[in-house]
């Protein structure tokens, strides 16, 4: 077992002040970590795979609260919409419909967050601006009632710049607060997700209300 007490219990001081939810994402990481984890009170952990999700879900207690923050493929959300509690990756109308049918299936409604597309760098994926602001008036002409769009999620460029950074996440916030007033759909937005091991800090200070952090409490993956 190899979790960070220390630094998840300073982490949770440092949270509290901003009212920010931790995910610890657990990816990759032991079935006896994450019960480690729960034992000193974490409810919100994050996975990236699917089948990593389910195989760790069957196995752990049912009031955790399971977030999907990977790129979901349509074909798999019947896997996960029995009990995925927040999907963070949505980046187009499709999948959010293929959410909706799969939730309601199950009877559930599914909370959803917009990933934009905020570095600089090609490789991360996610909506631009105008394809958020297009998203969500989409949604409103054509709502999806076992759907709930609650927000955005960003991840910044990977560099040591904290300009470059704060930056990212300074528009993900304003482009989260252009919507909530200009957007029908958006009027109760209530989640940014923002913020990982490497520049929490930062997100917490242009204000993020989730971080999602890995490393910092679970070790570096291999
Ligand atoms: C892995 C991952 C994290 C956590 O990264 P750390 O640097 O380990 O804190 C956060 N968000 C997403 C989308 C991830 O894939």
């Amino acid at each position: 077992m190899a979790i960070n007490t220390t630094a998840y219990t300073g982490l949770i001081e440092e949270l509290r002040h901003s009212g920010a939810v931790l995910v610890a994402v657990s990816k990759t990481k032991p079935v006896a970590d994450i019960r480690a984890l729960y034992d000193l009170g974490q409810r919100d952990f994050g996975e990236n795979y699917v089948q990593e999700l389910v195989e760790k879900q069957e196995q752990l207690p049912p009031d955790i609260r399971w977030h999907f923050i990977g790129h979901l493929q349509s074909n798999k959300v019947k896997y996960i919409a029995p009990f995925v509690h927040l999907v963070h990756g949505v980046d187009s109308y499709k999948l959010l419909q293929e959410i909706n049918k799969q939730a309601a299936k199950c009877n559930r409604v599914i909370g959803c967050l917009l990933q934009v597309h905020i570095a600089k760098e090609e490789t991360k994926f996610g909506l631009d601006e105008s394809e958020v602001v297009a998203l969500m008036q989409l949604l409103e002409a054509n709502p999806l009632p076992h759907v709930a769009v609650k927000g955005l999620m960003g991840m910044a460029t990977n560099t040591e710049d904290e300009e470059i950074i704060r930056g990212e996440f300074r528009s993900l916030k304003m482009l989260f607060e252009y919507c909530r007033v200009n957007t029908p759909a958006a009027t109760r937005f209530s989640i940014i997700s923002m913020g990982m091991s490497s520049d929490y800090p930062i997100a917490i200070e242009e204000g993020s209300t989730m971080v999602r952090i890995g490393s910092l409490l679970f070790g570096s993956r291999s």
